[in-house]
């Protein structure tokens, strides 16, 4: 048995665990097989040799459509929901009509509604901040709702009228402000897409010994969704952590009943018994901070349109957005698919210089989701010692000082060496 199950709520891994990887189209041929040799040995020096990863190749992308005629072909998607965890090199989306972006069919198929993106600054790599190593964040975007759900209509088609009638005349709605030339967009934000979302960020601080969850929201225009948003993930942290919890909601009960230096007491006991602060911040001022007092935050929790902006800047900060790894995560059915969050760089392809740190880091979280956490911190490791010594692909080497340039397999090597 090499599969990974659930038994009552929680992962069981064998020794010996199959993972299928989608190799990745572009720069996936030369990032994927340097980082599985770098998890391999890591896996084995930890663990000596009581440990192994079964790779099981599956299809999808370019490489997919050329073998079978399916971008996404059907055993791919059984794969994963069989086995749980995978790994994926980037894919090149398909132009055309009718075809599904395969990230969005993978995230859609599997219900993966976290997508985690952790960002933490590497030794030696230039940053356009003054001091990257404050930034240390985990971002819990909600995958599944929001704007971000594709129910739109286009400007000047039958549907946009019919909707536009609905709302004048149905609904009332008076404020468009150019009815007949707008484009419509429905933005779904329910209570238990939140709710498991805030679940998920709330049991991997706990889980990881962070201090703060920071709920990050536009709740003070769009009340109804962001400001839910808000509400139901206090309610949630209140409900289901309140033993770990100090939620801001309360600081505000307190300071309300008897003023703030109550409040405050209450706040410093809180932080002292090392609970889990939950607190919230406006998106707008949230991107502000992460610049002024990174070090204020910690694990992050937010919709979909946010995330998606938060994780590029964040990611940017630390001078990270070729380095930076990802997860899509069902925490209740176990599956999660690991990935590179940059695209398949067709202009450095078949070159040999690709940063494949990406695909890397993307599977030291893996490694941490299977519960094999030294293999994984070898490697975070292993990768800090050898960009700290200068070493580095071209990408990341040009910005250094007296850097010495690798190849994508002098890199790995080099990464290997270290571990
Ligand atoms: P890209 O990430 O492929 O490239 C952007 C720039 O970053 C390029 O200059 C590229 O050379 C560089 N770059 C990216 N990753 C690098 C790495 N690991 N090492 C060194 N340099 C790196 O983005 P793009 O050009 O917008 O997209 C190209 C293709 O990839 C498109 O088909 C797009 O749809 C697809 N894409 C896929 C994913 C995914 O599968 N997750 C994500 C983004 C884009």
């Amino acid at each position: 048995m090499s599969e990974i199950i659930i038994k009552e709520g929680k992962r069981i891994v064998p020794d010996e665990v199959t993972i299928p990887y989608i190799e990745g189209d572009g720069v996936g041929a030369e990032i994927t097989p340097v980082a599985q040799k770098i998890i391999d040995a890591a896996v084995k020096k930890s663990y000596n040799g009581n440990r192994r990863i079964k790779w099981k190749e599956v299809l999808a992308g370019e490489k997919a459509f050329n073998k079978t005629g399916s971008w996404l072909p059907d055993e791919t998607l059984e794969a994963f929901k069989k086995y749980r965890v995978g790994i994926k090199g980037p894919l090149t989306t398909p132009v055309g009509g009718g075809i599904r972006s395969l990230n969005v069919a993978l995230r859609q198929d599997l219900d993966l509604y976290v997508c985690l993106r952790p960002v933490r600054w590497f030794k030696g790599v230039v940053s356009p901040v003054k001091e990257p190593q404050k930034v240390n964040m985990f971002i819990f975007r909600e995958n599944t709702e929001d704007i971000y759900a594709g129910i739109e209509w286009q400007q000047g088609t039958p549907e946009a009228s019919k909707l536009l009638r609905f709302l004048e005349n149905e609904m009332g709605v008076k404020k468009i402000r150019f009815p007949e030339t707008s484009s419509f967009g429905i933005k779904p934000v329910s209570v238990e897409g939140t709710e498991r979302l805030i679940r998920a960020a709330v049991q991997y601080a706990l889980d990881n010994n962070h201090p703060s969850v920071t709920i990050v929201h536009k709740g003070n225009i769009m009340k109804y969704t962001e400001g839910s948003f808000k509400l139901w993930g206090y309610d949630l942290a209140e409900r289901e952590f309140g033993k770990h919890v100090f939620t801001m909601l309360r600081y505000e009960k307190i300071k309300k009943e008897k003023g703030t230096e109550a409040a405050d007491n209450a706040l410093n006991e809180a932080k002292k018994n090392g609970k889990i602060i939950i607190k919230d911040v406006i998106a707008d001022a949230f991107l502000q901070n992460t610049l002024l007092i990174p070090e204020e935050y910690s694990v992050i929790a937010t919709l979909n349109l946010n995330g998606d902006y938060i994780s590029d800047q964040l990611a940017a900060m630390v001078g990270g957005i070729g380095i930076a790894p990802g997860a899509n995560i069902n925490y209740t059915t176990g599956h999660a698919i690991f990935e590179a969050t940059h695209g398949t760089a067709p202009a450095i392809a078949g070159k040999n210089i690709v940063n494949p740190s990406s695909l890397l880091l993307s599977g030291v979280m893996m490694l941490s989701y299977l519960g094999w956490k030294e293999a994984g911190e070898r490697i975070t490791a292993s990768l800090e010692k050898t960009l700290a010594s200068h070493k580095a692909t071209i990408d990341l080497a040009r910005f250094m000082d007296k850097a010495e340039t690798l190849s994508t397999t002098q890199f790995g090597e080099a990464i290997i060496n270290n571990l």
